[in-house]
Parts: C-alpha cells; structure tokens; sequence
C-alpha cells in the first residue's frame, strides 16, 4: 500500500511557509490506519520492543494500538504538569519553539527495552528528548519509528547510533 497518498499536505500551517503533514486522513481510514499500525508492529518485533513509549499527543495515536497489538505497556511522555505522579523531565527544541517533556519515573524497569513512537520525525528534537528521558530511567532504545519522516531536515542526525525507522519519506 502506498501510506504517501492518505496524507493531506497543508500549505502555510502553523505559519507561513510551512508544509503541514495532516495524518488525520490516514487514522480515519480504518485498513490505511491498520496497515500503518501493522507496519510499525513488525518492526517493533524486529527490534524486541518490551514497551512502547510515545510523545503526546500524536505518538499516542500512533504508538497505542501497537502496544494494544503486541500485548505490551504503552508508557505517556507529556508536557509539564500533565502526569500525575513523580516524573523526571528534560527540556528540548521543536520546530516550532522549545518545551519540556515529562515521563512518570518508574515508567520504564532498567534494562528494558523500548520502541519510542512518534507520528513524524521532523529536526528530531521531540524524539532526542524522550530518548534522554528513557535513558535516565535505565531503558534501553531498541528503535524509534514513525509514521513520516521529512528528511530535509536531517532529523536522524539528532538520533546517530539509534535504529530509525519511518514509513513514509518525504
Ligand atoms: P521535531 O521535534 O522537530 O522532530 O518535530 C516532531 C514533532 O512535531 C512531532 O511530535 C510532530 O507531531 C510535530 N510535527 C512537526 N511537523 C509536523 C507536521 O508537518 N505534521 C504533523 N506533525 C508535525
């Protein structure tokens, strides 16, 4: 299936100039939405996910029923304020400003390891920063994947060393 034709490109949004990747259209199509989903589930296996951790909000739609899918956990990473509990945080860069990501502390057993989800890897800022959050709690990342990845802008830099991958390429 060619996953590139369900998403809708949305010229100028947030701001001027940039390229919007729209995955509702892929989500609302129920087989596009399960293929995608079995897509990241066989990687997931490939690289021996034990936990899938996924960036609110759109890595929980992405990274949710691949655990659902594999019968393991899905641990939240959340802007600040957002979980309940202890958690430990880290401050990073997006595309579009700077902010500070937050995972429960006993999210992730040492030595686990975790498949960090995400719908798009764009200057890989978002996944770099929940990458620090794993590490911090002992969590080994076996991989981390996604829906799209705009690979102008060398997002993977970010993530040298760490196994990457996306399934639609821009
Ligand atoms: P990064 O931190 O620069 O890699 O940006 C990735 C984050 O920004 C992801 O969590 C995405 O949800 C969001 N994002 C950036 N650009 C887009 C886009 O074109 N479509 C959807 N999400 C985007």
């Amino acid at each position: 299936m060619d996953l590139k034709q369900y998403v809708t490109i949305v010229d100028d949004y947030p701001k001027p100039g940039i390229s919007f990747k729209d995955i509702t259209t892929i989500m609302d199509n129920g087989p596009v939405y399960k293929y995608a989903t079995d897509q990241i589930v066989e990687y997931a296996k490939k690289v021996g996910a034990e936990i899938i951790v996924g960036p609110e909000a759109r890595g929980f739609i992405i990274g949710c029923p691949v655990a659902y899918a594999l019968e393991i956990g899905f641990a939240p990473v959340r802007k600040e304020g957002k979980l309940p509990r202890e958690t430990i945080k880290v401050e990073y860069g997006l595309e579009y400003g700077k902010d500070v990501l937050t995972l429960h502390k006993d999210a992730i057993k040492p030595g686990q390891r975790v498949l960090i989800v995400d719908d798009l890897l764009a200057t890989g800022g978002t996944v770099e920063a929940t990458v620090k959050l794993v590490e911090e709690l002992g969590g080994v990342v076996a991989g981390c994947a996604f829906l799209i990845e705009l690979g102008y802008l060398d997002g993977r830099e970010k993530l040298k060393g760490y196994d990457v991958h996306a399934l639609i390429q821009y």
